[in-house]
């Protein structure tokens, strides 16, 4: 189950995050949460196939076409997460402050194994964004010239 990585990794007696939940809405929206975790990144989460499939962006995702930031894959979380803020507890997993950076919806433009292509209508991102498999959990992120 696509939700099983995300639900060991946590105590639902001991955080406010969302519980595991398969759910298909038939919306594609996204989310970026800024994480105040013990290294400070920000969470890329796409709304695919009743989970968001999720990377972890150290350096933020791009604003600019052309520039590549590393995306660090996670384990798929609820779609419910698309709505998470607040402060997970000391001593759980990811510790620290959540807040939505940026929200929206999107279109699927390409979703290979290796390569997903989306368009991206969020306040902050907008337009063409590629994530490209590199190698184990690393991925590319950019934002594509148009
Ligand atoms: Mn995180």
């Amino acid at each position: 189950m696509a939700l099983h990585e995300y639900e060991k990794k946590r105590d639902f007696s001991k955080t406010s995050e969302p519980e595991p939940e398969f759910k298909v809405t038939g919306t594609r929206r996204f989310v970026v949460q800024e994480h105040h975790a013990s290294h400070l990144h920000w969470d890329f989460r796409l709304e695919i196939e009743g989970v968001l499939k999720s990377w972890a962006v150290p350096k933020g995702p791009p604003e600019i076409p052309g520039i590549r930031r590393l995306a660090i894959q996670t384990e798929d979380h609820p779609v419910d997460y698309l709505d998470f803020e607040g402060e997970i507890a000391e001593g759980q997993y990811g510790a620290g402050r959540v807040t939505i950076w940026d929200r929206g919806t999107y279109d699927l433009e390409q979703l290979k194994p290796r390569e997903i292509v989306v368009n991206l209508r969020g306040t902050r991102l907008q337009g063409p964004y590629v994530l490209v498999h590199t190698k184990d959990d690393q991925w590319i992120m950019l934002k594509k010239k148009v």
